[in-house]
């Protein structure tokens, strides 16, 4: 994936401190990360404010996930001498970006975000909605912006919040006559979308239908056995249907050996190949994957200074390159200097 972005860039992503990260994210977006480290410059984001847009009413959740999410980056790969990890609460240029940013998008235009809709639609939201969820997209052009970043490899359910980001941009350059911001670009790998255990369209942290990337080998059992296959599929001997079939899909994000999951699929397709055999094969290639991240993850838990000094480290520097960011904005706009 990272052949495919030449030359360097810079990367912002990040994760709501919601919970511990998942399957999900590993495919969607932290495998490209790991990839992408060595050769670009990586901005990762503890997005704990972000977090408080649904989750006002247990911030201690919030502050508590900082620590889980970033030991999760770190134990599947994300390298602090190559990337850069950072917390979004101790930004305060972001919250400053996002409060200009916000006089730049239209409350029509952030309604008409498809993410955002399906978001309140599954939280339930009417009137009630926090005016900081309808909002978050100006939040995550700020984030994205801050750091100039260029490219930005997330879910394909991100694809519509960079295309608002871009939107805010061009506005802004607009408004000030010159390209000061930069547009971004996500990249979006094939598993655009990991779907939950239940075969529901997204593995979500909220959903309770994730794998999490910490998952002992008898969660990952458990999950594979209750995993949803092909309900045509009664016997052996009949044909399944690979296509919508978690279990396939999942073979195709994790298991390396392409040509062998090809033929299991012909195979599947023609009948003859139970689910049970699928499933086995689907459980070696996750354990194979979680074991070696779950391990790294215990030994980094039992030694919270270093994780704290990467978080204190890594933020020190994105204070100085977003604090610059917001002073070229607040020049190229004309506002007031002391
Ligand atoms: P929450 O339910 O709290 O929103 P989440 O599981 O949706 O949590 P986020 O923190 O919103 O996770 O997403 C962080 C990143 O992970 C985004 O780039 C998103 O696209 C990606 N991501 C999350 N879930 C999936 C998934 N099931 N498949 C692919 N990418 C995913
Ligand atoms: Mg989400």
């Amino acid at each position: 994936m990272s052949s495919q972005v030449n030359p360097p860039a810079v990367i912002l992503t990040g994760d709501r401190t919601t919970g511990p990260l998942h399957l999900g994210h590993y495919a969607g977006s932290l495998r490209n990360r790991v990839a992408l480290q060595h050769r670009h410059q990586q901005y990762l984001l503890l997005a704990d404010t972000q977090a408080l847009t649904d989750n006002a009413g247990d911030p201690g959740k919030v502050a508590r996930n900082v620590m889980e999410v970033a030991l999760d980056y770190l134990a599947a790969g994300i390298d602090p001498d190559l990337s850069t990890i950072c917390v979004q609460s101790a930004l305060p240029a972001l919250a400053e970006l996002t409060m200009i940013y916000l006089n730049f998008v239209t409350l029509a235009r952030l309604e008409r975000n498809p993410t955002v809709r399906d978001e309140i639609r599954s939280r339930g939201f009417d009137r009630d909605i926090p005016a900081g969820f309808l909002c978050y997209p100006a939040a995550q052009a700020a984030d994205i912006t801050a750091f100039k970043a260029t490219l930005v490899p997330v879910g394909d359910d991100q694809a519509p919040m960079i295309e608002q980001t871009n939107e805010i941009v061009r506005r802004i350059n607009r408004q000030i006559g010159h390209d000061l911001l930069p547009e971004a670009r996500a990249l979006i790998p094939d598993v655009g979308r990991l779907p939950g255990v239940d075969g529901k369209a997204k593995m979500s942290k909220s959903q309770g239908n994730a794998i999490a990337l910490s998952s002992s080998d008898a969660a990952i059992e458990d999950a594979v056995r209750r995993m949803y296959t092909d309900p045509d599929h009664l016997r052996v001997s009949d044909p399944g249907r690979v296509e919508g079939n978690v279990v396939f899909t999942y073979l195709d994000a994790f298991d390396d050996e392409r040509a062998a999951v090809a033929d299991l699929k012909a195979h599947y397709r023609r009948g003859g190949l139970g689910d049970q055999t699928v499933k086995r094969r689907l459980e070696t290639v996750l354990k194979s994957l979680v074991g070696p991240i779950r391990e790294r993850r215990a030994a980094l838990a039992r030694d919270p200074d270093f994780v704290r000094d990467v978080l204190r480290s890594g933020t020190a520097r994105a204070q100085v390159l977003t604090e610059a960011t917001k002073a070229e904005l607040h020049a190229a706009l004309g506002l007031f200097e002391l």
